[in-house]
């Protein structure tokens, strides 16, 4: 049944990523379980006790990712800092709640589709 080498079905049943990371589902029972804090996986789900921490391990890389997009973001500031000169408090004003929130939106999405990942490598 799984020798067909021309239909992958990898994405079967399988909830939009995005609205998973937006959500925080859990992969097993579609609980919005997922994330303890705005950017924190829970250790485990408290609906179906998923070991959601064991699934998030190997993924620093996450950590890596995000760091560099804070990085570009913050050359992007200097860049229209150059180029505009805005006064500093319109700077804080634009470019923090953009980085915090890129930072935190990257580190949903990233650590969903690790975990899901993982998830899936863990079945039968
Ligand atoms: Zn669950």
């Amino acid at each position: 049944m799984n020798a067909d080498p021309t239909g992958p079905t990898e994405k079967k049943g399988q909830p939009g990523l995005v609205s998973a990371a937006l959500s925080g589902l859990c992969p097993r029972c579609r609980a919005k379980t997922l994330f303890a804090a705005p950017a924190g996986l829970a250790n485990r789900c408290s609906n179906c006790g998923l070991d959601i921490l064991s699934l998030e391990r190997g993924g620093r890389f996450v950590g890596v990712v995000t760091m560099l997009l804070a990085l570009v973001l913050i050359l992007a500031a200097l860049g229209v800092d150059e180029w505009l000169h805005p006064p500093l408090w319109a700077s804080l004003l634009f470019w923090g709640p953009l980085t915090v929130g890129s930072v935190i939106g990257a580190l949903r999405f990233y650590k969903t589709m690790w975990v899901y990942h993982q998830y899936e490598e863990s079945q039968p």
